[in-house]
């Protein structure tokens, strides 16, 4: 009976267009131009370029400059295939499907299971594997397919040649609160949703400090109603409506995730 009524009822939520799937898709990371803060890079699209999507960077005298992660989340490769392909690379998992690729780099400066935020120099740029000179090849990528480049949420020029300049962790404001869940442990968890796996919890009273906010799924807690979610670390997210912010809703100067 049980499986019979899910049927109907996925059936009928299906026809409804409202079916929720069980694991939240999480938002897209906020991509930000992977070079620090207030830097201008020429960035380049081309249609024969493998893969299509991919950005290629320049600037003068650009061997050796660092690059930066474009969004937080965990290094899952840093590999150098020699002298062909993406020679030295690093890949960063975001979460959520979403990857990103840097190569052709002179140099590593994090390892595999790293997790890195905003800003965080992962390389410097170089010419190594099939490159001919110096730049920075770099990809985004969902489910492993290569996807058309955004920072912040703005679509890179397809095609052509253009100035990006980096507001990578430009703010290193953070925020900080208090829980309060007039009791229990909170719930720690690997994304901003209850779907995401719980990686951990705080205890009520616990003072933690915010690096960013990015909504996610809607909580009812303490502090009323609220799809806000705050990051207190790489991975670790907790709801909003469980924190005393001082601030009813966004946290002015914290940025976004
Ligand atoms: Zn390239």
């Amino acid at each position: 009976m049980r499986r019979r009524w899910w049927s109907v009822a996925v059936a009928a939520l299906l026809a409804a267009g409202t079916l929720v799937p069980a694991s939240p898709a999480m938002a897209a990371p906020t991509f930000k131009v992977p070079f620090p803060c207030g830097q201008s890079w020429s960035g380049q699209t081309r249609s024969d370029h493998s893969p299509a999507y991919a950005l290629d960077f320049n600037r003068t005298d650009d061997l050796g400059d660092p690059v930066v992660a474009s969004a937080p989340g965990t290094v899952d490769r840093v590999t150098d295939l020699g002298g062909t392909s993406y020679g030295k690379y690093v890949r960063i998992d975001h979460g959520g499907g979403y990857t990103t690729y840097y190569a052709h780099l002179n140099g590593f400066n994090v390892s595999v299971g790293q997790s890195v935020g905003y800003g965080k120099v992962i390389g410097w740029v170089g010419s190594t594997g099939g490159s001919t000179g110096p730049h920075l090849h770099y990809e985004q990528r969902l489910n492993g397919n290569d996807i058309q480049v955004r920072f912040n949420g703005g679509l890179a020029l397809y095609w052509g040649t253009k100035t990006y300049t980096s507001d990578n962790a430009c703010s290193s404001a953070t925020g900080s609160g208090t829980v309060n869940t007039a009791g229990a442990d909170l719930t720690v968890r690997s994304g901003p949703g209850t779907g995401y796996a719980a990686v951990g919890s705080v205890a009520d009273g616990t003072r933690v400090t915010i690096h960013c906010q990015t909504s996610g799924s809607t909580v009812t807690g303490t502090y009323g109603t609220s799809a806000i979610w705050d990051r207190i670390g790489a991975g670790r997210y907790i709801a909003d409506a469980y924190v005393y912010t001082g601030h009813d809703g966004w946290i002015p100067d914290v940025p976004r995730c």
